[in-house]
């Protein structure tokens, strides 16, 4: 269902009652799966017929945690959350190029191999056709 800001944090302050929210730009963090999650991000579920009960549910997929399970991330968790997504990206891309903060100047990458590859192969098109 799809509801406008204002409704969702509405919503969101309603049915949890552990945590304030002050906006929908606040963060959580998701004890259940591990993620940082916004209030923009979290799923309002239930009651789409106009009847039954509203349900807050994590944005991770399979993750069933509840509102008492999203805590507020503190510096020590961001901290820990920040060391575990890096082990995570050494583990699984270890030749990755990192972005720069310019975002235009990223040659190297998977990505744009693959790009320049589509271009050329593009060009070839062209010209034989
Ligand atoms: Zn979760």
């Amino acid at each position: 269902m799809t509801l406008s800001n204002v409704d969702k944090l509405d919503v969101l302050r309603r049915l949890d009652q552990f945590r304030q929210w002050r906006s929908l730009d606040e963060k959580r963090f998701c004890l259940v799966c591990g993620k940082i999650i916004t209030g923009h991000q979290i799923n309002i579920g239930g009651g789409t017929r106009g009847d039954g009960p509203l349900r807050l549910s994590c944005p991770t997929e399979r993750c069933n945690s509840i509102p008492m399970d999203w805590v507020l991330p503190t510096d020590e968790i961001l901290a820990k959350v920040e060391r575990a997504v890096a082990r995570e990206r050494e583990v699984a891309v270890p030749r990755t190029v990192p972005h720069g903060d310019g975002g235009h100047e990223c040659g190297g990458s998977v990505d744009n191999s693959v790009a320049s590859r589509l271009r050329q192969f593009a060009f070839f098109f062209k010209r034989h056709s």
